[in-house]
């Protein structure tokens, strides 16, 4: 069976983006058709300033959401990345594989470092290896798929290349895996902002709705989306980034396609409100769900404690093979 293996990191709350980049297709494809394995990343949360109750509350909530959003942990496995030490052993093996250089040149550390440095901080050696830690997370399950948003596609291309360079240095070691990316909403854009990504670590704005938004929020932000200066809805990412978007989020939330999708359109007002709409529609279930996970903490604690164990029984015997493989 195909192993899969995506995470997410607490480094805010869960955005729109992450659902439709990401945690749908978990839930309607990956835990069907996969031995598939969800982890809250947390670890990576730690790249940026954080604050230590926050990251612990994030990371909760992520997990909350996660199963909330309809992960079931009969059909597959959800877990916390630090209660499995498997990936910080494997990550030391793979920053003895990587080059400072290859780091260097992936988009998310430049843009990433380039706004530490701008707001006057420092970087920590941390984002610039995180993708180190990233194919760890990966390769320490001989995951052959990752679902993820195209944001995250250089760094599962970089995963591929330090498994086939650990695997011609050291002896087939590591699975190599590929990136799965979804058909429609592979970005979310910010709604204020269209040429930037909707991010749930960016600062809170009225271009990114969360998943926990009430539906009067979710409505607001989606009608107060910056769209273009024309007035022709097009399906046209260049030129009408702003439209574009909407026509993504709508199709993927209906199950459509965005060229199609417009040309039902003569104005913006009407595909915001059906937008608008359709995301409250989407999101209702999920927030429903939350509220009633919230009030059984003690069923979380115990998924998350069994998809550790489990978590750890799959990655420890292909760590030691690594550790033994570069001679330890
Ligand atoms: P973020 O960038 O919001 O902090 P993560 O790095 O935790 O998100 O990513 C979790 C998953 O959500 C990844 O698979 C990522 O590709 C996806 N994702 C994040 N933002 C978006 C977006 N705006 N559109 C589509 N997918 C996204």
């Amino acid at each position: 069976m195909t192993r899969s293996f995506s995470g997410i990191k607490p480094t805010g709350h869960l955005t729109l983006g992450n659902y439709l980049g990401a945690v749908r297709q978990w839930v309607e494809v990956d835990q069907h058709q996969a031995d598939a394995l969800f982890s809250v990343v947390d670890l990576h949360a730690l790249t940026v300033d954080h604050e230590p109750a926050r990251v612990r509350r994030l990371s909760r909530q992520a997990a909350t959401l996660l199963l909330a959003a309809g992960l079931d942990p009969a059909r597959c496995t959800v877990f916390v990345q630090s209660h499995v030490d498997e990936h910080t052993r494997l990550s030391y093996l793979l920053e003895c594989t990587a080059t400072d250089g290859e780091m260097r040149r992936m988009i998310q550390y430049k843009e990433k470092s380039a706004r530490e440095r701008a707001a006057g901080g420092s970087v920590r050696l941390s984002l610039l290896t995180y993708p180190v830690l990233m194919a760890a997370d990966i390769l320490a399950y001989g995951a052959d798929e990752v679902p993820v948003g195209d944001d995250q596609a250089q760094h599962v291309e970089l995963t591929r290349d330090l498994a086939v360079r650990f695997n011609q240095r050291y002896g087939r070691t590591f699975t190599v895996p590929k990136a799965v990316l979804p058909a429609v909403a592979a970005r979310v854009m910010d709604l204020q902002d269209p040429t930037s990504k909707m991010g749930k670590s960016h600062a809170e704005t009225a271009g990114i709705v969360y998943l926990l938004d009430e539906a009067e929020v979710v409505r607001k932000k989606v009608m107060r989306a910056v769209t273009d200066s024309g007035s022709d809805v097009a399906y046209d990412r260049e030129a009408q980034p702003g439209v574009a978007n909407l026509l993504e989020m709508l199709a993927a939330c209906t199950d459509g396609k965005p060229a199609e999708l417009a040309e039902g359109y003569t104005s913006y007002g009407a595909l915001k409100k059906d937008t608008a709409d359709a995301v409250v529609e989407l999101l209702r279930p999920v927030r429903e769900r939350h509220a009633e996970l919230c009030a059984d903490p003690g069923y979380v604690d115990g998924v998350l404690r069994e998809g550790a164990e489990r978590a750890r029984g799959l990655a420890r015997p292909i760590v030691d093979a690594a550790y033994a493989a570069v001679g330890l």
